[in-house]
């Protein structure tokens, strides 16, 4: 099971079809909607985070795209706010990757390399002040 964030754009005359409807019956996906909105010239945007086996996620896509709906990957960025961080550690251990980590023993701060971070957002729920913060951009 893997999991991947898009945006669809599509056009007036695809808002009343069930099209995201086929990719649960179809192609046998799961699938959040987190952000739906009808432009004023009544094209539909979705952020949509697709759910399944990839190879069925990747078909799903295709589909969407065959009837006219303009697809964009979403992708994440994990980023620290130093400003609201209490250097308390909790991420650390956390991190599967070693993203977050010790950089001074002495004083235990805390650091993070963005190269090293797989966006998995383990991190996200178990630090205190929320200091861990998720940017999307497509
Ligand atoms: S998102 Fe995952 S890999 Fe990135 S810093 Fe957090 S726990 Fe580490
Ligand atoms: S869990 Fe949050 S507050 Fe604690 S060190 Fe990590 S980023 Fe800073």
């Amino acid at each position: 099971m893997t999991s991947r964030k898009i945006v669809i754009n599509f056009p007036k005359d695809l808002i009343d079809r069930p099209i995201v409807y086929k990719l649960i019956k179809e192609y046998d996906l799961e699938f959040n909607i987190l952000k739906a909105s009808i432009t004023p010239d009544s094209e539909g945007i979705m952020v949509l985070e697709l759910m399944g086996d990839k190879k069925k996620i990747d078909d799903g896509i295709k589909y969407l795209k065959d009837q006219g709906v303009k697809i964009e990957s979403l992708s994440k960025d994990i980023k620290v706010n130093w400003d609201k961080c209490i250097q308390c550690g909790a991420c650390v251990s956390i991190c599967p990757t070693e993203a977050l980590y010790i950089s001074d023993r002495k004083t235990m701060k805390v650091d993070f390399d963005a190269e090293k971070c797989i966006a998995c957002e383990l991190c996200i729920r178990p630090c205190p002040p929320r200091a861990i913060e998720v940017h999307y951009t497509t």
